[in-house]
Order: C-alpha cells, then sequence, then structure tokens
C-alpha cells in the first residue's frame, strides 16, 4: 500500500493551500478530490479577497490583465435600512474566477510535489490500533486503500471525513445542518444606465445585502446572505428592494451557495488527524466568507504539523498546538465577535437606523477595524459613546429596553467568550472543563436570528 506523509481530503482553496505549505517543507503530500478536474470550483463563479492577503499567505498573485483576475475596487460604502449615513471603508478588494484560481492553486501545489487525483471520493478511514492510519476511497468503480501519517479533512461544508471519526476521537462529529448556514444569493445584473456603473460596494447590513462590481464593469452583483433558508433570504431581499432604490438593473443570472455559520469544532485534532476549511467551520462571522480565515488556520496547522512530523508525534498532543494558537487569536476574535452580532441583528429598522445616526456600531472606524481584521475592536472612546448613544436613544424612544438588553448580553458575552478563548488549554489535560465552559456560554449566545 503506498504511503503518503500527507493525505488530503478535497482540492479547492483550502485543501490546494494545505497542499502547497506541507509539499514545500519536502513532505509526501496526497490530495484526493471527489469532483472531476474539469468541474473542480465550478459552485461559484466569483469570489473575492483581500489584495494585501496574496503577500499576507504567499498565495499566487493575480493582477488585472490575467484572466483569472474579474475586477478589483477600494472604496465599501456601508448604508442604513433608509439608504443614509453612509460609512466609508478602504481596502482594496480583488474579484477572481474561482474554479480557475482553483486549478491555478492545485498546479502551485504540484510544482513542490503534492499529487492529486481527481474523481476520486473519500468513503473512510483506515485504523491501526484505534488511531487514523490512511483513507480508503473510491476512484471510478475501484476502491482504493492509501496510508497515511497525517489525514487532513478539507472537504467543506460536508465535511465528509470528520463526521467519520468515531464519536470518542476528540473531535466533535457534528453535521453543518441547515440552521447552521449562511445561505447565500447572488443576482448578476446589467445596469442600464451609465451614471449608475459602480466603482465600489455597498453594503446593507440590515437586510444583509450588498451590491458590488463585478468582472463586466456595465454590471453588479446584487448579494445577499441570510440564516435559515434560501427562502427566508428571499423574503428579506423583498423588503430590500421595497425600500432602496437599487440602480435600474436586468438580471442575467442567478448564483447560490451556502457557507457554514456556526461555531468551529473546539479541537481541530485528534491522533494523526486535521480539520481545516468549511470543514471546520472557519467563515468569518460578519459575512460568511471562508477562503482567507481558513488559510489563518492553516498557516499554523501546516507549521506545527511540520514539526510534529518531523519529530515523529503527530498524536492528538502533538498536534494541540494547532487548537492553543488558533482558538487563542483568530478564534477568540471570532467567538467574540458571532456573540456580539447575535444579538445585535435582533435590533428594529428604525433602531438600526439610529446606530448608524449615532455611530453605535456601524462607525466607520469600527467598520474599519472590521475590514482590517476579525475582530470588533471596541476602544474605550467607542464604549463611551456607544453608551451615551444608547442612553440617549432610549430616553427619546429610539432604541427599546429589549434591544438595549441584547446589546448589553451580548458585548458581555462576546467579552467572556473572548477571555475563554484567549485561555485556550495548553494541553489535552484541561480541555473537558474548557469545554464545559464553553458549551454554556454558546448556549446563552443563541443562534443568529
Ligand atoms: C455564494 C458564495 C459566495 C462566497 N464568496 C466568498 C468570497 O468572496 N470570499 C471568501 O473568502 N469566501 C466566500 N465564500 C465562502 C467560500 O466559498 C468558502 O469559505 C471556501 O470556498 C471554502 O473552501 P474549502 O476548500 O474549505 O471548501 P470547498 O470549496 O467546499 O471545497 C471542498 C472540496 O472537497 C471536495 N469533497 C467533498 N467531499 C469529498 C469527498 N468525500 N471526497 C473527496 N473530496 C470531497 C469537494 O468536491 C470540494 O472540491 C462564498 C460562499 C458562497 C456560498
Amino acid at each position: 500500500m503506498k504511503k503518503f506523509d500527507v493525505v488530503i481530503i478535497g482540492a479547492a482553496t483550502s485543501g490546494s493551500f494545505f497542499a502547497r505549505k506541507m509539499a514545500e517543507q519536502g513532505f509526501s503530500v496526497k490530495v484526493i478530490e471527489k469532483l472531476s478536474q474539469d468541474k473542480l470550483g465550478k459552485r461559484l463563479d466569483i469570489f473575492h479577497v483581500c489584495k494585501r492577503d496574496f503577500e499576507n499567505f504567499g498565495i499566487p498573485v493575480v493582477e488585472e490583465g490575467n484572466p483569472i483576475h474579474a475586477f478589483e475596487f477600494e472604496n465599501a460604502y456601508t448604508k442604513s435600512p433608509y439608504d443614509n449615513y453612509p460609512k466609508l471603508t478602504k481596502d482594496i478588494i480583488v474579484g477572481m474566477h474561482m474554479p480557475e484560481y482553483i486549478a491555478l492553486m492545485n498546479r502551485w501545489a504540484e510544482e513542490k510535489g503534492a499529487e492529486f487525483e481527481y474523481s476520486a471520493i473519500f468513503e473512510d478511514f483506515v485504523y491501526e490500533e484505534g488511531k487514523v492510519s490512511g483513507v480508503k476511497y473510491m476512484a471510478g468503480e475501484e476502491t482504493k486503500t492509501i496510508s497515511a501519517r497525517v489525514v487532513v479533512d478539507c472537504s467543506g461544508t460536508t465535511s465528509a471525513a470528520r463526521k467519520k471519526l468515531p464519536l470518542d476521537y476528540g473531535v466533535e462529529t457534528f453535521d453543518i445542518s441547515d440552521e447552521d448556514k449562511f445561505y447565500v444569493i447572488l443576482r448578476y445584473v446589467k445596469l442600464k444606465n451609465e451614471e449608475d456603473y459602480l466603482k465600489g460596494s455597498t453594503g446593507y447590513p440590515y437586510y444583509k445585502t450588498w451590491i458590488a462590481p463585478q468582472m463586466d464593469p456595465k454590471g453588479a452583483i446584487i448579494g445577499i446572505g441570510a440564516c435559515h433558508s434560501y427562502e427566508y433570504a428571499e423574503g428579506i431581499y423583498k423588503e430590500f428592494e421595497k425600500t432602496i432604490k437599487l440602480p435600474e438593473h436586468e438580471i442575467t443570472h442567478f448564483e447560490r451557495g451556502t457557507t457554514p455559520y456556526t461555531r468551529p469544532p473546539y479541537s481541530f485534532v485528534g491522533d494523526n488527524f486535521i480539520v481545516s476549511g468549511d470543514a471546520a467551520c472557519l467563515t468569518k462571522p460578519n459575512n460568511g466568507e471562508g477562503v482567507t480565515s481558513s488559510m489563518v488556520q492553516m498557516m499554523i496547522a501546516s507549521s506545527v504539523l511540520g514539526k510534529a512530523l518531523r519529530n515523529n508525534d503527530t498524536s492528538k498532543q502533538g498536534l494541540w498546538d494547532i487548537n492553543v494558537e488558533y482558538n487563542q487569536k483568530q478564534g477568540a476574535d471570532f467567538a467574540s465577535t458571532r456573540a456580539i452580532l447575535t444579538k445585535a441583528v435582533s435590533a428594529k429598522k428604525d433602531e438600526f437606523e439610529y446606530f448608524f445616526k449615532k455611530d453605535i456600531i456601524f462607525s466607520e472606524k469600527f467598520l474599519s477595524s472590521a475590514a482590517e481584521g476579525p475582530e470588533i475592536k471596541i476602544t474605550a472612546y467607542e464604549s463611551i459613546n456607544i453608551v451615551f448613544g444608547i442612553l440617549g436613544g432610549l430616553l427619546t424612544g429610539k432604541l427599546s429596553f429589549r434591544t438595549l438588553k441584547k446589546l448589553v448580553e451580548g458585548l458581555s458575552l462576546g467579552g467572556k467568550l473572548k477571555k475563554l478563548y484567549s485561555s485556550f488549554p495548553d494541553s489535552p489535560s484541561g480541555y473537558d472543563t474548557w469545554v464545559r465552559k464553553a458549551d454554556e456560554l454558546w448556549k446563552r449566545v443563541g443562534k443568529m436570528g
């Protein structure tokens, strides 16, 4: 039986990135991908990343003129439910064609020696003395088995491998249920009037909608991403269309898909096993994007795994630092933001309008900090501003006590989660107690409404 240092399940953005990171350290890497090469990545046409992420993660740079490059813009406005109080944030955003970028990433990993097998469907793990030691997969009619020192699940929302682990393996095996997904619907449109052609994007957090450029400069993408279901998202979209005067347009086509919208498993590692990408629910809590937020975890994971392979200790303990380093930083920031947003989005339309007017949460400073990193930073000045703004809102009847209660609850739970994640246990020994505390807090956060 062929043996690899690392076998990765899934060859999209996460799988290719991890493959390259391990292959460039000199390890033998095999990636198995369910789809055929010509179908890979086609679930989405366009996705975008911040331009600075090319350098941050060392991924292949795509510039204007390259057919993979779709568009670029810098200005992003965020507006109130009645289309007022625009807040500007600046960051260069690059839109790219997903299937072609994934193909490029596959070749980029191959350059360092990673092997890809397409139309190869993971079926189950192979175990030796109760520990993961390889994978069994279907290639056409044939069942194949390969050995691996470590198996990495990058299979997206299906979490094909993570879900198959034994219940006591130390990594949660939950299914990403319909309630735990973000339903994204994109309308690709042609704009009728030249004066409406877009130079940047505009987001409307109350409706969870945005209008942004696309590859055709005379066109736009009007998107919505909401919890529960596509029908629910379309319901909100109707209200959005009724209130906001959109530029005159004609829909050319729709694209839709889901992305995880729930907390990640508390532990990403078991003996000889790691989970990453959408399979590990590493999407950003403010917008459901997951390509580069997953890379943050994979930068940590590839470095820890490299050391573990060299030390010949890929046990749960040997890989544990992946949990520690991730959860204490991005994990803590995401957990806190998720708690705050879950409570804040329950505010009513007029209350959202008031937030915008008074710079409560939706201030330029606040939004810029959310765009730069995962964490919504609240300085002393912001806190005082929020408190005065809220008090003013209560006194003038613009905010209800219910909303105030939710906001305070969100901020308090966010703070507690951040503290808890920042003290993620250094070894598996303190883990069970930590999990009990985390479970308790997440129960109080509840689901995004
Ligand atoms: C409409 C929409 C727009 C989005 N826009 C953005 C954006 O602009 N920017 C951004 O950062 N994020 C965006 N996201 C989120 C982003 O698409 C995901 O977070 C990201 O693509 C996840 O990558 P992944 O490699 O982890 O998973 P996936 O892209 O889902 O890849 C998983 C791979 O595993 C394979 N696989 C599954 N099961 C098996 C199996 N049993 N055996 C072998 N292989 C298997 C699949 O075929 C697939 O190729 C968007 C999501 C949606 C729905």
